[in-house]
């Protein structure tokens, strides 16, 4: 008797070399434990042979599942379909590339014995760029004054979530998601695990500074209105200043009539006051285009072809 079934979901996006390798590696790990599992491969709109591969593994083991994309959509949509269709009790999220340990599922399995709702991989920085890891620790350090929910360096998608928890995630329905977050606000209970940075062996990384940089705009943007404030305070203060620089040039001219001010004082107000409106507007923007998005009630993805249809995730209606 095995104690319960465990879904695995691997998002995967050109990830043709590396579908073999995780099957192989997931499947020796729990040749060992006393689960069943399946696992849930989420074909991004892959434009290389990872659909055929998915497939043909899928033919030979009734184990594997499958969900593909009409096109990409992003990793964030393809754990949602995961999610969505997953039926173990519990779900492990996994990249294709082999960057995140096989070894910690046994240990996220035993946190999940000892009664965690969610159970997390924490990765240090080993071997990763110096520009790489700076940017992000500087992006950890502001953002924590941003949002709400707690975000961590090093914590990412990586984890066991109980039933409970997918649930909990289910009921967020936003179109902009922004999974580190969402698997903060949901709560319940943590436990972290430490691991070792890995390096990507096969493929590359579909993570460029650009998209980088606006995954960081969402988490900023994604949780509350505080960015919006923020601009109103700066509005408040640069207000404050310019009262009081007006102030003391109205007392000068009192007391020494007109004299020809320079150049500098001018073109410094037009810059600065010209800076905090443009972020200003841009922030603004930022929280008009979400709403536009949201109000058109489109489908978070669509799907071409799947061997399995949705999950118990319907409870999470209830
Ligand atoms: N991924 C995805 N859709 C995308 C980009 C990435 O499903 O649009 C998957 C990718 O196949 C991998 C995981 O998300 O399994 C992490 O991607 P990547 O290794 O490029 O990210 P990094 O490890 O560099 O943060
Ligand atoms: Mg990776």
């Amino acid at each position: 008797m095995t104690a319960g079934l465990i879904s695995i979901i691997i998002p995967s996006y050109n990830e043709s070399d590396n579908i073999d390798l995780i099957y192989k590696a997931v499947d020796k790990e729990f040749e060992t434990l006393r689960y069943d599992y399946e696992i849930l491969y989420v074909n991004d709109g892959s434009s290389d042979d990872t659909l055929s591969r998915i497939k043909k593994l899928a033919g030979a083991n009734t184990n594997v599942k499958f969900i593909s994309f009409t096109r990409n959509f992003g990793k964030e949509v393809a754990l949602l379909a995961g999610f969505q269709h997953a039926n173990g009790e519990a779900v492990i999220v996994m990249d294709a590339d082999l960057q995140h340990p096989c070894s910690l599922i046994r240990p996220f399995l035993d946190g999940y014995e000892e009664g965690y709702h969610q159970v997390i991989g924490k990765r240090n920085r080993k071997g990763e760029g110096w520009l790489r890891s700076c940017l992000s620790s500087l992006y950890y350090c502001v953002i924590n004054k941003c949002v709400d929910v707690q975000l961590e360096d090093g914590v990412g998608d990586f984890r066991l979530l109980s039933r409970k928890a997918v649930n909990g995630l289910l009921k967020l329905n936003e179109g902009s998601r922004f999974s580190k977050g969402l698997f903060s606000w949901i709560g319940l209970s943590q436990k972290v695990i430490h691991y070792d940075n890995v390096c990507r062996e096969n493929g590359q990384s579909k993570w460029k500074l650009s998209k980088l940089m606006n995954y960081g705009i969402d988490g900023a943007i994604s949780f509350n209105n505080r960015p919006l404030r923020l601009c109103f305070y700066s509005g408040i203060f640069v207000l404050m200043i310019s009262a009081l620089y007006i102030i003391v040039h109205l007392i000068m001219i009192m007391n020494n009539g007109i004299v020809e001010r320079g150049y500098f004082t001018t073109i410094s107000a037009v810059l600065l006051l010209g800076g905090i409106q443009l972020v200003s507007l841009g922030v603004i923007g930022e929280y008009i285009g979400r709403i536009y998005y949201e109000t058109k009630q489109r489908p978070h993805y669509l799907v071409e072809e799947a061997n399995i249809r949705r999950g118990p995730s319907s409870e999470a209606d209830q």
